[in-house]
């Protein structure tokens, strides 16, 4: 294994923002890591594995261990006449994943399409777009305890997921690297296109009995037009999640804002966090280097140059003026380190 002394982090992150690792080496096994521990313990007390880095924020450099997690395979491990369970390593990809179970025809994740980063980190927040979760599919996955040096099968429940949640990005924070994933997949996949734009989208390509590779299709052309490619302007996608709130207070809301985006959930109302930045008038807002994105107010974007401080503090700005204007606290998606 190969370690680089102070290292830069730039092209290791999605914001392209600068910071540096004490040390920072990838591997692409679990004997790798095993002996990494093994002959580096120190590395047990300071960490941080990565994917993609397309969900989080360097504020600071990194006074330890940075891991890139690049354990490879995609195997069918199980299958009966309905389903397929796919074992997929850490480092795969999570788009290449999609791509894969949509050229066979298997259901489940096509409306996952197009979310950057690896599938290690995709049970982390239980990744979601157009009214589907990875827990939707999720089966089970394997993780390396660190400090007990030991792996680890977590099952459905085990993980925890909520909403852009599971046990791994609260209780066991840090604790553990995800090695390897189990996702069951559908052979008789059951379309699911009533979120967001997928339908339109769908009728302006013409496409009346929609398989799962013309759903993906729609997921990426919808993408592709409303949020910004971070080879182009640096991102981490959504910066904040949607704030949930009791029905009285999304009642006292719509009095005062007829036109609020807002969804029921068993447990409350979703607001959109995008509608209140927009209506708080941050939406294309720029500070020094960042700003708030023109076509999604959701995004935070680095306009070039701009520090890991810099997004910080606009993030800041931005939850100030949405708890002034709604009385509503946004809470950050993106890892802030
Ligand atoms: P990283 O950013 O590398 O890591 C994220 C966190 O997970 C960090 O805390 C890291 O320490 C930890 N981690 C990573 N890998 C491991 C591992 N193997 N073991 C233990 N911990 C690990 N997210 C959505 O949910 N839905 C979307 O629709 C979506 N769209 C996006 C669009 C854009 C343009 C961008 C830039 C981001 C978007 N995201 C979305 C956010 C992001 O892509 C996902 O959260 C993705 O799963 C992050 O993967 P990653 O490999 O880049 O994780
Ligand atoms: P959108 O379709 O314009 O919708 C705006 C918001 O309304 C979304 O946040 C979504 O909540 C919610 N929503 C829309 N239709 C809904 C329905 N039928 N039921 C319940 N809630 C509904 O959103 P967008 O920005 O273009 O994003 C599309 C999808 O991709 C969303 O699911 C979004 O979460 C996901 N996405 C996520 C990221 C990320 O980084 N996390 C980045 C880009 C896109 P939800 O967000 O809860 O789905």
């Amino acid at each position: 294994m190969t370690v680089t002394e102070n290292a830069s982090l730039r092209s290791f992150n999605t914001f392209g923002v600068e910071a540096r690792a004490r040390h920072l080496t990838e591997f692409a096994s679990l004997s790798q890591l095993e002996q990494l521990a093994r002959e580096t313990p120190a590395f047990e007390q300071n960490h941080l594995f990565l994917g993609g880095g397309s969900n989080v924020l360097f504020t600071r450099d990194f006074d330890g261990w940075v891991l890139l997690n690049r354990i490879p395979g995609v195997e069918v491990v199980e299958e009966n006449e309905s389903h397929v369970w796919l074992k997929v390593g850490a480092g795969v990809g999570w788009h290449e994943l999609v791509m894969h179970s949509v050229s066979n025809g298997w259901g489940g994740i096509e409306n996952l399409s197009l979310i950057p980063g690896k599938c290690g980190a995709a049970p982390m927040q239980n990744i979601g777009a157009y009214g589907v979760e990875i827990k939707d599919v999720f089966d089970r996955l394997q993780a390396y305890h660190i400090r007990d040096r030991a792996v680890v099968d977590f099952s459905l429940s085990e993980c925890q997921f909520g909403y852009r949640e599971s046990v791994f990005k609260n209780k066991e924070k840090g604790n553990f690297a995800i090695l390897n994933i189990t996702l069951r997949l559908d052979k008789n996949p059951k379309i699911n296109t009533g979120y967001g734009a997928i339908t339109s989208e769908l009728e302006a390509l013409g496409v009346h009995n929609p398989s799962v590779a013309d759903v993906s299709r729609a997921v990426m052309n919808i993408r592709q037009s409303k949020l910004p490619d971070p080879a182009v302007l640096g991102n981490a996608g959504s910066f904040f999640k949607n704030p949930l709130v009791t029905a009285a207070k999304a009642n006292e809301l719509r009095w005062k804002f007829p036109d609020m985006v807002a969804y029921a959930q068993p447990d409350g109302v979703k607001l959109a966090a995008g509608w209140l930045i927009e209506k708080a008038g941050m939406k294309g807002l720029s500070m020094g280097n960042c700003g708030v994105h023109d076509r999604q107010a959701l995004v935070l974007v680095n306009h070039g140059g701009a520090s890991g401080n810099e997004i910080f503090t606009l993030s800041e700005a931005v939850i100030s003026k949405v708890q002034a204007v709604f009385g509503v606290r946004l809470e950050r998606e993106v890892n802030v380190f």
